[in-house]
C-alpha cells in the first residue's frame, strides 16, 4: 500500500490523516521537504491558503511540491488545498503564491464569508452512489478550466447552480468543500486508487 503524505502547515491535517486511516491507507505529516522522499500522493488539507502559500515558502516546501507535482505526484486538494493546486487565483491576496499543477482558475471565498458556509448534496462524477454531502466553508469555486481538467462535480441547485467544486487533470483532484469532516470516505477513496494507478 501507498504512503498518503499530507501538508502539516496548517488546516485539517488530523481530519484527512483519519479518513485515510479507515481505508487503511499508511499517511504521514510533510512539514520538511525531505519527507517528499517517501510518499506516493500528498493531500493539501483545508484551512487558510494565504497562510499555507506563506508557510510552504517559508519551510522551502513551494518550490519541491511544484516540481513534484509537475513531474506527476499525485495529489487532493480540499477547499484551501483546492486554491493552492490551482495555476491561477482571483481574489488572492498580494502576492499569493500556488503549486499549482491543475489548469484552473479558482476564486477564493467565492461563496461568500464565514457566516456564508452551507451544506449541499453534489454528484461527483467517478463516485458511486448517494450524492456527497459537501460542506462549503469560505469555500473557493471553479471559475473557468482548461481543455484538460475534467470537471467532476457541479452545484446543483440555488442561485450558485452550475458552478464547478470538483475538478480532476491526470493524478491531481481538488474539491471547494471537505470531504474529510463527513466521515465519507468515497471521494478519499478515488484519490487513494489514482495513487494506485487504479483510477
Ligand atoms: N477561504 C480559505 C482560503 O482562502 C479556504 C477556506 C477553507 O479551506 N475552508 O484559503
Amino acid at each position: 500500500t501507498p504512503t498518503i503524505g499530507v501538508l502539516a502547515l496548517q488546516g485539517d491535517v488530523a481530519e484527512h490523516q483519519r479518513v485515510l486511516d479507515t481505508l487503511g491507507v499508511r499517511t504521514t505529516r510533510v512539514l520538511r521537504p525531505e519527507q517528499l522522499d517517501d510518499i506516493q500522493g500528498i493531500v493539501i488539507p483545508g484551512g487558510e491558503s494565504t497562510t499555507m502559500s506563506k508557510l510552504a515558502v517559508r519551510y522551502e516546501l513551494m518550490e519541491p511540491l511544484r516540481k513534484l507535482v509537475r513531474e506527476g505526484l499525485p495529489a487532493f486538494g480540499t477547499c484551501a488545498g483546492m486554491i493552492m493546486l490551482a495555476d491561477r487565483i482571483l481574489d488572492g491576496i498580494e502576492g499569493q503564491q500556488t503549486v499549482g499543477g491543475i489548469d484552473m482558475t479558482v476564486r477564493r471565498n467565492a461563496f461568500g464569508r464565514q457566516t456564508e458556509s452551507f451544506e449541499a448534496h453534489v454528484d461527483v462524477h467517478g463516485v458511486e452512489g448517494e450524492p456527497v454531502e459537501a460542506i462549503f466553508i469560505r469555500a473557493p469555486w471553479v471559475e473557468s478550466v482548461g481543455a484538460q481538467v475534467q470537471e467532476l462535480a457541479h452545484i446543483a441547485y440555488g442561485e450558485r447552480a452550475g458552478r464547478i467544486v470538483a475538478v480532476r487533470q491526470g493524478g491531481l483532484l481538488a474539491t471547494s468543500f471537505h470531504p474529510e469532516l463527513t466521515g465519507d470516505a468515497r471521494i478519499h477513496r478515488l484519490f487513494v486508487e489514482m495513487v494506485k494507478g487504479q483510477a
